[in-house]
């Protein structure tokens, strides 16, 4: 398993433990280049999910894709392990549950924003900012506005 931080190949298992009630099994991991912690999960697929990417083409959906995003997002924040593992599942769960079992990429990318906006701030702003990828200043700071308005 690659580390989602240093894109070192060779990374460690600390420890695997059942999760969810036994549907899934949880790995702790430590990359031995750049000495972070992340878990990967193991677990049951409830249906084949396609992505269909802006330019139009398809792909399986990668979950790890969303757990990579959340742990990059809230990399050095106070949101625990835990809680990152119960948003990706929730996310997932409700991907899995929708009716059309292609998911454009952006419904995807939305629902990680909508996630990471309740979970921590700073994460949600950094996700948001490579997301929307931003070109110009004025961009930002518009989006900060809406930001602000939301919360008053
Ligand atoms: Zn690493």
């Amino acid at each position: 398993m690659k580390c989602p931080f240093c894109g070192h190949e060779d990374t460690q298992v600390k420890d695997s433990r059942p999760y969810d009630d036994g549907a899934g099994i949880r790995r702790r991991r430590h990359c031995t280049n750049c000495d972070e912690r992340f878990n990967t999960l193991e677990r049951v697929q409830l249906r084949e999910l396609t992505v269909i990417k802006r330019d139009g083409t398809k792909r399986p959906f990668d979950r790890d894709k969303i757990m990579r995003s959340l742990t990059i997002a809230l990399r050095k924040r106070p949101v625990e392990s835990d809680r990152i593992e119960q948003a990706v599942a929730a996310i997932v769960k409700k991907l899995e549950l929708k009716v059309e079992p292609e998911i454009a990429s952006e419904a995807i990318g939305q629902e990680v924003m909508n996630t990471l906006q309740s979970l921590d701030p700073v994460g949600y702003i950094r996700y948001a900012s490579v997301y929307r990828d931003f070109r110009e200043a004025g961009d930002f700071e518009e989006f900060m506005r809406g930001l602000q308005q939301q919360k008053s």
